[in-house]
Parts: C-alpha cells; structure tokens; sequence
C-alpha cells in the first residue's frame, strides 16, 4: 500500500502552511506585502482568517445562475465523516480556536442530519464556531433545532434571483422567503446572516433589498457578494454596472445614511468592504463614522491583546484595554453612547441591535490578482490544506480529484470523491471517466447547452 499523497504540480500551495507561534503572521504577512496593514486592519491584527468552508457535499438542489461549482461536481460521492473530521483537525492547526468553520457545499442540508450533528460537536469540541450555509430549503425549524442542540452558532441564509425559485419574479417578492427562513430561527440562540449575490439581474433592487434587511432586528450580519465570473453558472462577466462603488453607494442608500466603509478594514479593500451600524425601529446609524477614534481603539485593543493563538477574545481584550486605557475606553462608550441616541424616533418603535453589513467581491476564475490570493481572508478546507476561495474556485476539478489521506488504526487510506469509499491508495480518480463516476444531473452551463441542442434538432 502506498502511503505518500500523489504530487500534483499544478496545484497552487494550499494556504501557508502555520509553523511558528503566531497563527496570525502569515495572513499579516500577505497583507503587509501587498501594503493592506494599515491602522484600520483587523484581519492578522485580531484573527488568523475570517472563515474557513468546509464542502460537505457537491450536491445541491438548485441550479442558481452563478453557481461557483464546478460542471463536474454531479460526479463525485459525499466525503465521509473521517475525511471532513481530518479537515476540521487541519483547520484547527493552521488557524486554532475561534475560527469560523462554514458547513457548505452543495447545500449542505442534503447530507444526513445526524453528519451536520457530528460536525457541529467537533467543531465545538475543537473550540472554533460552526456555520451553516444553505439556501434554507430543507433547513426546517426541527432541521436547525437539532443542529442548534449540537452546537451550531450561526445560520447564512442565501436567498436571491440567481436561484430562480419557481414563482418568484424579484427579489421584493423573495421577502417573504427570507421572513420564512427567519422564522425558523427564532428562539434558538443562532446568529442569523444573509447572503445575495448582486448581480446584473438585481442590482437596480439592491436598495430595496438593503433597507429590508436595516429593519430586521433578528439579522446580525448581511452580505453583499459581487457577480463573478467562476464556476458552472451560465451567468459570466460582472456588468459595468456593479463595482464596489456602485454596490456601497446602493447599500448606503438602503440604510439611509452613510457607512463609512473606509473606516475598518477585513483583508484586502479589494476583495471585502466592511461597515456596522447600530439599528432600531427602521433606522440605522454607523458605528464606525468615527474613523480617528475607531483606528486608536484597533491600535489599543491589539496592545492589549495576550495570545496571538487564534481568534481575539474580545471580552477579554475589551477589559483589558479598559483598564489600560481609561480615557480611551470613555471616548469610544461615549461615541457609541451618541450613536444609539442618534437612532431618535426609532428607540420607540424597536429594539437596538447592532448589524453588520460587508460587501465581497470574489474574482473571476481566468483574473486572479496575486496579492489578493496572498492575502486573502476567506480559505476552503482541500485534501492539500486550506486554500484562498477564489483560487480553489477557479481551479475546482483539480482540487475533487485530489485524494485525502486519513489515518485509521490499521493504517493510512484514502478518499477520491469519484468512488463512494475510502480505498487502499491513492490512485487519482478519472473524472471524466462516466462508468467511474456517472453524472447525476445536468446543471450550470452543461444543462443551458443540452437546452440549446434540444432547441436546434
Ligand atoms: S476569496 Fe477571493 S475575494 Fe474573497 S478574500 Fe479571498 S481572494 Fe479576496
């Protein structure tokens, strides 16, 4: 039995690999690199990454017009769970406690409930949090209960036109999808999120869609994630209209005031666009218009931050730089303190919660820019190690064809997602071999091409 992963060449290095005591420097070293480390950065100043995916499946139950899978991902088997608990230890290694995991796919939901379970108690064996990513379909309120009892922390709902769901001709109409989903949140203590891809199709509604999300005190964090031209989806190149600009100024105009987006920084101002507001009764305020005062903060916090072995306790860290920093610490309760206030009428119609809003913008799978990927925040878990989303997106055969070695009690085996077992070696699977691996469904771009031939004959 051989026992070395096969060498793929033309696999970029996944991630960097952590070897030092300070989790935090290699993402601080990209950054520097590429001048993003400014007095503003939080990332490799409070955290080693802002999230890790982790793919359970490549199944999924739409087709959306923007899909990041790849044509070949209807070929492949679901990891088992002895695989995904080796990628989770890799995660934990590189990155420690507190990162954020993101069970993904695929939807997710299509794997058994009792796996997601075991998942989510690993995760928060390991110390780190547990994210559920779905287009909510099958994510029942018994669904999220269960994983709830098992340790899940947040939930991301992706909710928007790429999915083309039947009977839904905007994304207004699509309100009440998401008012569904939010329901089936309520009272289990999980943090609720909201993702949209902005895309040609959309974008004259991205307003709209901003202020519904404003008025909903149950949402924590809501993200705006820019068309990419990258994977199966027959959509391609982003239209001229959609650029960060454009997509700040539609969100700003959603939430009725400015949101200073300039002010604290996640990763590279190119790929992620940062803003949090404090909300009540259909208003909105930015925390972060302070932008002299916000950055002293960041510096103080970081002084008075004692590990650098994984994500920022903010509790901790916040009590510390308190008593350290007194004046500071004044200031900033004061600012905050002006902010609620400055929410007038709102404080009686609804309660204050704090929101934040980032806006993401993925890079075409044929542009990738080098100090993006060297910099970036946002990793998927491979066989090789963790890997900058957009260059996994853009090179995804690859990566299903590369096998995963786990280690058991007699001995290493291995995982190649074209047969439905572990096996003896590591042999590549072939892929394109359809008596290995047969195609389930046509989806994506291969499905719009038998639709056309279907048309012509
Ligand atoms: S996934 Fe892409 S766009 Fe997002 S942070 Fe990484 S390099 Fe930037």
């Amino acid at each position: 039995m051989k026992d070395t992963a096969p060498t793929l060449s033309s696999v970029k290095p996944a991630g960097r690999k952590f070897t030092g005591t300070d989790r935090r420097a290699p993402l601080r070293g990209g950054l520097q690199g590429c001048g993003e480390y400014g007095a503003g950065q939080t990332a490799g100043r409070f955290y080693p990454i802002a999230c890790v995916a982790l793919e359970v499946t490549q199944r999924c139950n739409l087709d959306c017009t923007l899909c990041y899978l790849s044509d070949r991902a209807e070929m492949t088997y679901d990891p088992p769970l002895s695989v995904l608990f080796a990628r989770l230890a890799t995660i934990h290694s590189h990155y420690g406690p507190g990162v954020s995991v993101q069970l993904t796919g695929g939807d997710p939901t299509l794997r058994k409930v009792e796996d997601l379970e075991a998942l989510c108690r690993e995760i928060r064996r390991l110390g780190m949090r547990a994210c559920l990513m779905t287009n909510g379909i099958r994510a029942s309120r018994a669904f999220l209960t269960r994983l709830a009892a098992a340790g899940l922390d947040d939930v991301a709902f992706h909710v928007d036109m790429t999915q083309e769901r039947k009977g839904f001709n905007s994304e207004t109409e699509l309100n009440v999808v998401r008012l569904a989903y939010i329901r089936h949140t309520r009272g289990l203590g999980l943090r609720v999120l909201f993702n949209t891809t902005v895309f040609g199709g959309n974008i004259v509604e991205l307003s709209a869609l901003a202020r519904f999300m404003r008025d909903r005190p149950e949402v924590a964090f809501v993200s705006f994630q820019m068309q990419a031209d990258t994977g199966r989806g027959v959509l391609r190149e982003r239209p001229d209209a959609i650029t960060q600009d454009s997509v700040m100024r539609a969100v700003e105009t959603g939430y009725e005031t400015p949101l200073h987006f300039d002010t604290a920084a996640v990763g590279h101002s190119k790929c992620n666009r940062y803003a949090s507001v404090v909300t009540a009764g259909g208003r909105a305020v930015s925390v972060l218009s302070a932008k002299r005062l916000t950055q002293k903060v960041i510096a103080a916090l970081s002084r008075a931050e004692q590990t650098t072995d994984g994500h920022i306790d903010t509790g901790d860290s916040v009590r510390r730089m308190a008593r350290r920093n007194p004046l500071l610490a004044l200031r900033a309760g004061l600012h905050l303190l002006r902010c609620v206030l400055r929410l007038g009428r709102g404080l009686l119609r609804g309660p204050v919660r704090r929101q934040s809003v980032f806006i993401h913008n993925f890079m075409a799978a044929d542009a990738l820019e080098d100090d993006r990927c060297a910099s970036c925040v946002f990793m998927v878990a491979t066989a090789n190690g963790p890997l900058s989303m957009c260059v996994h997106n853009a090179q995804r055969d690859m990566h299903l064809a590369a096998p995963d070695r786990v280690d058991g009690p007699s001995g290493p085996s291995w995982w190649n997602a074209a047969v439905p077992h572990l096996s003896a070696g590591p042999d590549l699977p072939d892929l394109s071999d359809p008596g290995l691996a047969p195609l389930k469904r046509l989806k994506g771009q291969m499905r719009a091409m038998r639709r056309n031939l279907k048309d012509v004959s």
